[in-house]
């Protein structure tokens, strides 16, 4: 539970390197964190919109024929269309 006494605890803010800006590479605001001004961070959100803009979507744009699925077989489901 207790450190050994010939080693004392490191000192994490030493350990810990100061966070930097993404985008320019300054130390961060504790306001913007973790970006240094409102800017960096608004060029960093502004990136990630347009990545997710950019992401393609996997879903093809309509199916064949664009009909879902035409109910076979008018006559043997009813005459009016009515199941029941
Ligand atoms: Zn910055």
């Amino acid at each position: 539970m207790n450190a050994p006494p010939s080693r004392p605890s490191p000192p994490l803010r030493a350990v810990r390197t100061a966070p930097t800006c993404p985008v320019c590479g300054r130390p961060t605001a504790p306001t913007y964190r973790p970006f240094c001004t409102k800017r960096c961070a608004d060029i960093d959100l502004g990136r990630w919109l347009k990545e997710s803009y950019r992401v393609p979507s996997e879903e093809p744009p309509d199916g064949e024929g664009g009909a879902p699925d035409p109910a076979p077989g008018g006559p043997s489901r009813g005459p009016t269309g009515q199941d029941r």
